[in-house]
């Protein structure tokens, strides 16, 4: 049977309507394993027990962020009203002192610093993340040496959460995502308190296994790109995507490394050519509020990252890691460039919502109308 004629809420309500994001979280849930991903987005392989409303539909973050839930639920008596850049407590621009990570990570290698004294410290056991250098896949990491491996940005879309479906073996787990997923695995971690009901058994009478969420680190993101449509813009102009060491974005660029040279792509002519994911364009989180630390190149120079420490957890982290000589840190971040590039993705949203609205198509009401919300609460 093709998987149209199966019953699935979010195929009908999410992907088809253009809002998927490719997090992931849908899959990871699915205790009877039906979700697989394709080119286009999550799909059904077979029919559905629950008749496609199962855990999936309770997890999507674009059905309901549920995020003024979750504030509490990781800011404590600390949570505050919905602002731009989201709460934070310390600001600092931060790289690596080691220089294989700074030289293997993103912009001086902070991320994959405060990784690695988790892990050395038995903080975490496993990070779920990005892997691979050909096509980017999600993966479980639970070495320091795949740490290295997986370090940097992918810039395609690629559903991260999915990997907690192999992570069972693991206690403690960072993820390090994009705003998506961090909405995507906030919800997964307060998923008994969000729902009705907690996990969902399957045909074989378990439920699924979910890690301890020890950190959530979520990274600046202004769009993704769909893989195979990223693969045949840089065919064009002469570059193999399998050749891509590395992927930054860098202002009005993507920028790409292989082994023997660099190339700039602009990303209006990304955008022109269809590379970037529909759900990215109504995407209105730049920085990853709800996660313990965010992450980013925005506001801080050259090889250097900005930390936005959020939690009380991710601030005690970022001060450890600086303390036990894996992290340093500055205080010269130029925030109003954060607030200047959250501000233009929150205003391209509000365009694209309206725009979508105008044209008739789906949009899920306690989606846009959620925390932080489309009516001026920004
Ligand atoms: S947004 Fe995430 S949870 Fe929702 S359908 Fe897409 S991949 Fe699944
Ligand atoms: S723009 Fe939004 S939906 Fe797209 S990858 Fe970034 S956080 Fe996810």
């Amino acid at each position: 049977m093709a998987n149209e004629e199966y019953k699935w809420f979010l195929r009908d309500e999410v992907v088809d309507a253009g809002l998927c994001t490719f997090c992931g979280a849908c899959a990871a849930v699915c205790p009877n394993d039906r979700i697989e991903f394709r080119e286009d987005g999550p799909a059904l392989k077979e029919e559905c027990p629950r008749n496609g409303q199962g855990a999936c539909k309770d997890v999507c973050q674009r059905v309901v962020t549920f995020a003024s839930k979750i504030g509490p639920n990781i800011f404590g008596f600390k949570a505050k009203p919905p602002a731009l850049l989201g709460q934070y407590e310390t600001l600092v621009a931060a790289r690596a002192t080691d220089p294989a990570i700074q030289e293997a990570g993103q912009d001086g290698g902070a991320v994959t610093a405060l990784l690695s004294y988790c892990m050395d410290n038995g903080l975490i056991d496993g990070v779920i993340a990005t892997g691979d250098a050909g096509k980017p896949s999600s993966r479980v990491v639970r070495s320091k040496d795949e740490l290295l491996d997986s370090a940097g940005s992918k810039y395609s879309a690629i559903p991260v959460l999915s990997a907690i479906k192999d992570a069972g073996d693991i206690t403690n787990a960072a993820v390090v995502g994009l705003p998506c997923h961090v909405y995507g695995i906030r919800k997964t971690q307060f998923f008994p308190g969000m729902t009705s009901h907690g996990f969902e058994v399957g045909e074989n009478g378990e439920k699924i296994k979910v890690p301890n969420i020890a950190y959530v680190i979520g990274l600046f993101c202004t769009e993704n790109f769909n893989y195979d449509k990223l693969a045949e813009f840089m065919k064009e102009k002469g570059v193999a995507i399998s050749d891509v060491r590395r992927a930054v974005i860098h202002l009005d660029e993507l920028v790409v490394t292989t082994d023997s040279d660099s190339y700039e792509f602009d990303l209006n002519e990304l955008w022109n050519a269809g590379c970037v994911q529909e759900g990215c364009v109504i995407c209105r989180d730049a920085v990853s509020k709800l996660s313990d630390i965010s992450a980013g190149f925005m506001g801080s120079g050259k090889g250097w990252t900005t930390l936005m420490g959020r939690t009380a957890k991710g601030v005690e982290l970022i001060q450890a890691a600086e303390k036990a000589g894996y992290l340093e840190t500055k205080p010269d971040v130029d925030l109003h460039r954060i607030e200047e590039f959250a501000g233009l993705k929150m205003q391209r949203f509000k365009w694209e919502l309206k725009r979508r609205l105008d044209e008739g198509k789906k949009v899920k009401f306690y989606w846009a109308s959620d925390y932080p919300g489309v009516m001026g609460e920004t």
